[in-house]
């Protein structure tokens, strides 16, 4: 099943390229008070609403896709975990590239450990990516992001996959520069989730998925999930070893070779073999 977050927080499911409001499905979530919790209450009860979704699709209103706002199919992600260099030949290409490396010593995954991206970096694919330093290079990274559907705390990588809900296409934007990449890839706009998620059941091998990235028209990455580094469930069990993994919480797997800088007025189109394409505009920040 596609569900898609649209216009002002409504809930949409994508039937090609129609949208069926089925909003009233969200009536399924529990009420919460403050304290919220730290994890997405949508993500967290996503069984109960697709069963609602299921009941309320036949007769929910249909829009076009071409019409509609899409917002982050995550809400509310906890935390958004990275991995570096998590494709063999993205890490022989950044080895070579000064531009991409500044002079540190780019690390293999399995000893530099993953990374966090602020959630306040989080957009939908019909909002616009904002360079803020755009007197740097700002590239784009095109990977599959694994929406967490299950609490757990070092999973082994044999169960990892029970604790999946839901795919999505990520964009791991990043400024190059000598900082730590928590702080360059946290930019505003910078973690773009979309265009909906796909349930888990749709998707049954992710580790062998088509992508690619083009930046107006031109090809600048083309790769499939099976030549990641660390596999979807070694990242689980990775990422468990050190946070509770929560429902909604992302993992961007990582990105292959062809990174590449994108400017003001390019688009960024990223399909993906399962999901489906997102087009993503670049603008300077407001
Ligand atoms: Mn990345």
């Amino acid at each position: 099943m596609k569900l898609c977050r649209f216009n002002k927080d409504r809930l949409g499911l994508v039937d090609g390229d129609t949208v069926r409001d089925v909003t009233s499905a969200l009536e399924a979530l529990p009420v919460c008070t403050y304290p919220l919790p730290r994890y997405d209450l949508l993500i967290a009860h996503l069984d109960e609403v697709c069963k609602r979704v299921r009941e309320l699709a036949p007769t929910a209103p249909s829009l076009s896709l071409d019409s509609v706002m899409l917002l982050s199919p995550v809400a509310n992600p906890g935390k958004v975990i990275g991995a570096p260099v998590n494709y063999k030949k993205h890490l022989e290409e950044a080895r070579a590239d000064p531009e991409i490396n500044f002079q540190a010593q780019v690390q293999e995954i399995q000893r530099i450990g993953l990374f966090l991206k602020a959630t306040s970096s989080v957009i939908g694919q019909s909002e616009t990516v904002r360079i803020s330093h755009a007197e740097r290079r700002n590239d784009h990274e095109a990977e599959l992001a694994v929406i967490i559907g299950k609490p757990g705390r070092n999973i082994p990588k044999e169960n990892a996959m029970s604790h999946v809900a839901a795919y999505c296409i990520g964009l791991d934007m990043t400024v190059r520069g000598p900082e730590e990449r928590s702080l360059r890839k946290s930019v505003d706009t910078f973690t773009v989730l979309g265009p909906w998620l796909v349930t888990a059941d749709d998707i049954p091998d992710p580790g062998n998925l088509d992508f690619s990235l083009k930046v107006n028209g031109d090809v600048r990455q083309f790769a499939n999930t099976r030549d990641l580094v660390l596999s979807i469930p070694e990242l689980i069990e990775y990422a468990s070893r050190f946070y509770t993994l929560h429902p909604g919480d992302v993992i961007l797997t990582g990105t292959p070779k062809g990174v590449g800088p994108v400017v003001p007025n390019d688009t960024i189109l990223t399909e993906f073999a399962g999901i489906g394409s997102m087009a993503v505009a670049v603008g300077l920040q407001n």
